[in-house]
């Protein structure tokens, strides 16, 4: 029998979440973001659910090729534009509308031999100082690709860096809109601001949702603020379930200790159970296990309970005090769907182990055998 831990990919709530962010959108066009493999549960594996979007938005050119293959005609948008000048090529070739943000990336069009002019995006850098023109800079690049044949239509972007929360005692985006409004009020062309926490927060305000939206983290079912909100108050559905069984339970008498440098104590007689996931499937190894606090939250059989002691590489140990009928062969959800409906928001385990849901979802680990589910899940709560 192979090792019992499995992740669920569901394509049908991907298409349950855009279609929540257009709720909030007006009639914003979509972008679903799909970088890193979209955030780690496979292109070609959410690709039916995808199809709810108006176009796709990655980094990776590789990535683009892909999704050209899968059939899409429509938008594809390279976030970070050419990476270097022969990446052009592959633009004209697959007809990729890319991001300029800096000079060299102009200059590699003015050298691009293409009968095809490109639709570009011109990206501003209102203030999160990753990529992007600011003032004067900004609009002579405007000009110089105006200027350009191999130029055809110019669309304006900027990013939020604080779309989630507040900053300074305002809304988080406040700020940055205002850089990005007062730099382009006068230039022409189709806008991008928002990634999925402004999307949801901020999508009633026209100047925000602009003409296209960049749907990400939201497409995959986790709040973009949480905790400030969870993923239920969103109504998005996780289209990630990682899951595995108990292989192993043990009787503890009080001060046993459990794992590695027994970094948990038993403060009385307990039960706990030995899960198959560890830190080399993509769970993270800095998720407390209640030696000085809660622990992290897990589902066996349904029922909430938590991690005790350190992750290892390929198990994890959780509490069965309050779970009498649990014992090998257990189901234990280590986020997304559990049984009879039961959930466990990636949110929440990402908020314990000190990171955010991202980053779990990318790291799930090639060792993981992974599963379509192409039945609907949950109806909406
Ligand atoms: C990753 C990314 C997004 C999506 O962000 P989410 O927070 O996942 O919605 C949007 N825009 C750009 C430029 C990005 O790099």
């Amino acid at each position: 029998m192979p090792r019992p831990i499995v992740a669920q990919i569901h394509p049908d709530a991907v298409a349950h979440n855009l279609a929540q962010a257009r709720r909030h959108t007006s009639d914003a066009r979509l972008w679903a973001v799909i970088k890193a493999n979209a955030y780690g549960h496979g292109i070609e594996r959410v690709w039916p659910g995808l199809l709810a979007a108006d176009g796709m938005a990655m980094l990776d050119l590789a990535e683009a090729e892909r999704v050209r293959a899968l059939g899409w005609r429509g938008p594809i948008l390279l976030l970070e534009g050419a990476f270097e000048a022969r990446d052009l090529e592959l633009c004209s070739r697959l007809n990729l509308w890319h991001v300029v943000h800096c000079d060299e990336q102009i200059a590699w069009l003015a050298a691009h031999k293409t009968h095809q002019p490109h639709r570009v995006f011109l990206k501003m850098n209102s203030g999160m100082n990753r990529l992007g023109f600011r003032g004067p800079a900004l609009r002579s690049a405007w000009a110089r690709l105006d200027a350009l044949p191999q130029v055809d239509e110019i669309s304006l972007v900027t990013h939020f860096s604080d779309a989630d929360a507040d900053r300074d005692g305002q809304d988080g985006i406040a700020w940055q809109l205002r850089a990005f409004v007062e730099a382009t009020h006068d230039l022409p062309g189709e806008r991008s601001l928002s990634n999925s926490a402004a999307i949801l927060r901020h999508g009633g305000c026209p100047d925000v949702r602009a003409d296209w939206v960049r749907a990400g983290i939201l497409s995959y079912g986790s709040a973009p603020d949480f905790p400030a909100h969870d993923a239920a108050h969103w109504r998005l559905r996780p289209a990630m379930t990682l899951k595995s069984r108990l292989i192993a339970t043990q009787d503890l008498q009080a001060g046993d200790s459990v794992g590695y440098g027994s970094a948990f104590r038993a403060p009385r007689a307990m039960r706990i159970g030995i899960v198959a996931c560890g830190y080399a499937d993509g769970y993270p190894r800095h998720a407390p296990g209640g030696h000085d606090g809660p622990g992290t939250p897990v589902l066996v059989d349904g029922l909430r309970s938590r991690t005790v002691g350190r992750v290892s590489m390929d198990m994890l140990a959780v509490d069965l005090t309050a779970l009498p009928g649990a014992g090998i062969g257990s189901e234990v959800t280590l986020w997304g769907h559990g049984p009879r409906g039961s959930l466990l928001p990636i949110d929440e385990v990402a908020r314990a182990a000190g990171t955010i849901s991202y980053e779990l979802m990318c790291a799930l680990a090639p060792r993981v055998p992974v599963e379509v589910c192409d039945g609907a899940t949950e109806p909406d709560r």
